[in-house]
């Protein structure tokens, strides 16, 4: 019996999953937020039920010793040696890291070297893998990496077209993000298509940030984010893809320095910016239903660059066999991707299948058999990936 704890570690909460990997089915799962502050939340489900706590936990060293302490109290695991493996999330491997790697010295050093790539995540994914390192040494770590599966990329794909020695000095180019989401999506959609020798599918992750991938015969071609997780499409509070000038013209004229004017376009645009409503997708929608332009706005915009990038990635895939929407908004709107496709089918030949989308549930085909490409709903499962591969490379 092999248990592998998947983390994914910010700057002020740590996730986790517990598996057994045997049948792969999660033990227990949880979340410790607003680690550092006086009121930190530890939430822990297991068995159907959900505890929820709320007192200091000053670090994430502290974050995780009381997780394996409550692991033991709840008799969850009898002893901490039975957790084998532990998968951390890491967000920006660079060019160094084109599969996922046991942790070690030459690791760690490779991740805090790319710290000035993912400022926020790096130094963040490795404090969670000192903290578990700490608490249970015996323990095979793993990291996972967000940019590894776009290292497919060719560089026509990811080189910018400026300067080049930007590229070669400085390592500016396209990265992409949401690795592990767009493989195990890809890889569940080519298994729904029958596992054929070839297979052009268009992944679009939407959540509160979002990203599109084209995936031929497995390999990402081309993703929307970029350098950093800020290009693309419209998220949550990321403007996405915005001339450059823009922020030129924002300093010069409007008076920002440089901190602020990032600052706004990764944390105060998007649905929130333009809606003055809120990040959040539900809130949008409901504001709209009520009559509010700019969530009505906000919505539509949304939607064109979620299409500009379906378009895109058609031409780029020579043609498509299948669409999978995934994360939060992909998964559980059906007015989302009905939406979407409208917007789509004309010009792709695309029948929905109305009551699949809005009465089926989890994964499922939503479009109908003359459509000329099938449309997929995939919940994603980045966690049974980072538990996977941590099984994987740790010979568990
Ligand atoms: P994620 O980052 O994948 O957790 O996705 C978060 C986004 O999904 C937020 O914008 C939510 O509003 C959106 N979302 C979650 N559940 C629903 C739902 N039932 N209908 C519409 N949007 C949803």
């Amino acid at each position: 019996m092999a248990k592998v704890i998947a983390v994914n570690a910010g700057s002020s909460s740590l996730k986790f999953q517990l598996f057994e990997m045997d049948d792969e089915t999660v033990i227990t799962s949880g979340v410790v937020e607003r680690i550092g502050l006086e009121d930190s939340v530890f939430t822990i489900k297991y068995n159907g039920e959900k505890d929820s706590r709320t007192l200091s936990i000053p670090t994430h060293s502290e974050a995780v010793d009381m997780l394996l302490n409550t692991l033991l109290e709840k008799n969850i695991v009898s002893s901490l040696d039975e957790i084998k493996g532990v998968g951390h999330r890491v967000v920006q491997g660079g060019t160094y890291f084109s599969e996922s790697a046991i942790i070690d010295d030459d690791v760690v050093a490779k991740i805090d070297e790319l710290k000035s790539l993912a400022p926020l995540h790096n130094p963040a994914n490795l404090t969670g893998y000192y903290a578990f390192k700490k608490a249970i040494p015996n323990a095979g770590a793993v990291a996972v990496f967000d940019t590894a599966f776009h290292q497919t990329l060719e560089p026509r794909c990811y080189v910018y077209p400026i300067p080049y020695k930007y590229y070669t000095d400085y390592g500016i180019r396209k990265y992409g993000a949401h690795g592990t989401s767009h493989k195990y999506v890809s890889q569940r959609v080519i298994d729904l298509l029958g596992n054929p020798e070839h297979s052009k599918i268009i992944v679009a992750h939407l959540g509160a940030g979002g990203s599109l991938t084209a995936v031929k015969d497995g390999k990402s071609i081309n993703t929307s984010m970029g350098f950093t997780p800020l290009a693309g499409i419209m998220m949550g509070t990321r403007s996405g893809d915005i001339d450059a000038s823009v922020i030129d013209y924002l300093i010069k004229e409007v008076g920002l320095d440089g901190n602020e004017v990032i600052n706004m376009l990764n944390k105060e645009s998007g649905l929130l910016g333009v809606s003055g409503v809120s990040s959040d997708f539900r809130d949008v929608c409901a504001a709209a239903d009520e009559g509010n332009e700019r969530a009505k706005l906000a919505i539509d915009i949304f939607f064109r660059r979620v299409i500009a990038y379906i378009g895109r990635y058609f031409i780029a895939l020579g043609g498509c066999d299948a669409i999978a929407f995934t994360a939060g908004i992909g998964e559980n709107s059906a007015f989302a991707r009905k939406e979407i496709i409208n917007l789509i089918s004309e010009a792709l030949g695309i029948v929905i299948d109305d009551d699949a989308n809005e009465n089926g549930k989890g994964e499922r085909l939503i479009t109908k058999p003359e459509s000329k490409i099938k449309v997929f709903v995939v919940p994603t499962n980045e966690e049974l990936m980072i538990a996977r591969d941590t099984k994987r490379l740790l010979n568990l």
